[in-house]
């Protein structure tokens, strides 16, 4: 009150200047400061309050796009849209990164914080006309609200860190409220991380190859290598279990090397070996983050000259998701990566949001369908007539099919009566250690 009654006597300059001070954005450690004296005095009262952790959906597109002058007149523009939409004992402050926080005094509970939240959607929504172009942003947003079981200002942060990372992973503007279990699966994530970096300096991570099969002989044309880790205690894992925190935290880059470098060794000794598989070749796998890294195409030319194998003998395989996500930067790198004569798949063909406009954009030699069309092979009537309809557009372009996931006799049968070219899948066989794939090639082995 003693404050209120100070201000009330300033003059109408020096109270315009108080609340520009105010409301300036506090740094990240002005703010935890703010929210431990805020937890102080809720303690000996019932008050609780809210705090939102946010970080602006479009701050890399902008500073790739438009440079860093840019991306900081959005974050300036954000900063203020936010605090328009706060009540006078709220505060914002900046994290660095494209982050805010704020801190709501009277969000007791979520329904007030995500209505705050999406106030803040709201204002930030609006077009935003920077070098020349009109942004839309948007935030993802984490709610922690403290109440009786908040130990500290740190903590409640913390959690409203782990919803924002949750609500970033469903994509562009969601908003969630704190969970436990979040800040479980993020200290998993990050015992993984460290995990993941270890075993490629212990060679915990293995490759395992599925044969790829021509419809038309029978016999073994190339194998698809994958990636398995022999985890020290949990031992052999597939992708499922370790993939997506490799690539999140970047260990697929190097391990992604790696995979291409084995894969070529292999691929070269198996065609010295056995006379009848002189050309086999492998398909390797490369994720979003890999065609996004400036260095794959060294990375695959440098795998291939290590190994002695001859280009048109790798076959990259790429997910149309992939390619979307990198977009023109992912057009020129397959070009780039198509002239050193690799052969480029696209992977998963059929599945997610995809555009057929890249298909005459880069040279794609194959398409691998997904394999829930072969799934729905005489189950889902439409799943034949896509794969027929795959078959006569992959031809017409010059270009082959790998149905996947052929698992009985009768997917065979009916993937050789739509003249897919190979085939693969668990009816074949499985992916195999290394040794047992050169078994099916020392043995000729046909279907
Ligand atoms: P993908 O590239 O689509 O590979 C095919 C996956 O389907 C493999 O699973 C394979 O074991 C499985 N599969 C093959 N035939 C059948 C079948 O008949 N029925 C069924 N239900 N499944 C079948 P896996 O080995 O678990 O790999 C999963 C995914 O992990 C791969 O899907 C690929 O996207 C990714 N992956 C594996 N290794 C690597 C790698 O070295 N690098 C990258 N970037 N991704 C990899
Ligand atoms: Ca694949
Ligand atoms: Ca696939």
């Amino acid at each position: 009150m003693k404050i209120a009654g100070e201000i009330s006597v300033l003059s109408p300059i020096r109270r315009l200047a108080a609340a520009a001070a105010a409301a300036a954005p506090l740094d990240s450690e002005a703010f935890l400061a703010h929210i431990a004296r805020r937890l102080r005095r809720g303690r000996s009262g019932t008050a609780q309050f809210s705090v939102l952790c946010l970080r602006i959906d479009q701050v890399d597109a902008v500073a790739e796009a438009l440079g860093p002058l840019w991306c900081e007149a959005l974050l300036g523009s954000a900063a203020s849209r936010m605090a328009g939409c706060l009540g006078p004992h709220d505060r914002v402050a900046t994290l660095g990164g494209g982050r805010f926080a704020v801190l709501l005094d009277e969000a007791a509970a979520p329904p007030a914080a995500l209505a705050a939240a999406s106030r803040i959607q709201r204002a930030l929504g609006a077009p935003l006309l920077l070098g020349g172009h009109e942004v839309f942003a948007t935030a993802s947003v984490g709610v922690g609200v403290a109440g009786a079981g908040t130990v500290n200002a740190a903590e409640l942060m913390r959690d409203a860190a782990a919803a924002m990372a949750e609500s970033a992973r469903r994509g562009p503007g969601q908003c969630s409220v704190f969970e436990p279990a979040m800040h479980l699966h993020a200290v998993e994530r990050l015992r993984l991380e460290g995990a993941l970096r270890r075993a490629l300096e212990r060679r915990e991570f293995e490759l395992h190859y599925q044969p790829i099969v021509s419809t038309r002989t029978g016999a073994v044309t190339a194998f698809e290598a994958l990636m398995r880790w022999r985890h020290p205690e949990r031992g052999l894992l597939p992708p499922s279990a370790f993939l997506a925190a490799a690539e999140a935290s970047g260990v697929l880059v190097p391990a992604g090397r790696w995979v291409l470098a084995q894969a070529c060794r292999q691929a070269r000794e198996w065609g010295e070996r056995h006379p009848g598989a002189a050309g086999i070749a492998v398909g390797v796998n490369l994720s979003a983050r890999q065609l996004r890294h400036p260095g794959v195409v060294a990375d695959v030319e440098d795998a291939l000259a290590g190994a002695g194998l001859a280009a048109n003998r790798l076959h990259l395989e790429i997910t149309e998701s992939a390619i979307m996500e990198s977009g023109e930067a992912a057009v020129e790198t397959l070009c780039r990566l198509k002239a050193l004569g690799v052969m480029l798949c696209v992977d998963d063909f059929g599945v997610g949001y995809s555009s057929l406009s890249y298909l005459h954009r880069f040279p794609v030699d194959v398409l691998k369908i997904d394999r829930s069309f072969i799934a729905g092979l005489g189950k889902v009537g439409a799943c034949g007539d896509i794969v027929r309809a795959v078959v006569g557009l992959a031809h017409g372009l010059g270009m082959h099919v790998v149905p996947e996931g052929v698992e009985t006799s009768g997917h065979l049968a009916e993937v050789r009566a739509m003249e897919c070219d190979f085939a693969q899948g668990y009816f074949f066989s499985r992916a195999l250690p290394a040794d047992e794939a050169g078994a099916l090639l020392a043995a000729g082995t046909r279907w």
